[in-house]
């Protein structure tokens, strides 16, 4: 089946979420705020991120409670 022969509301709608920099507490009000207030996909499964962390400023505990919430995590770079 192409595209094409999908009408309007059954075209899949991906939304891509991506963080970069340092994983600390300047923003993890922000991910709590997105992340931990119900919001799932159409599936059931609770939505996500990838965090393209930088080693500068960052505190790892929060990477790590970030991938056990199921966050992919990825490297963007030391500084
Ligand atoms: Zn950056």
């Amino acid at each position: 089946m192409h595209t094409a022969d999908l009408s309007p509301v059954e075209v899949p709608q991906l939304v891509l979420l991506t963080f970069d920099d340092a994983v600390n507490d300047l923003n993890k009000g922000l991910y709590n705020d997105l992340f931990n207030v119900g919001r799932k996909n159409p599936n059931g499964c609770p939505i996500a991120s990838t965090m393209y962390v930088s080693h500068e400023w960052t505190d790892y505990s929060q990477v790590q409670d970030l991938y056990a919430e199921g966050h992919e995590i990825a490297s963007h770079s030391v500084s």
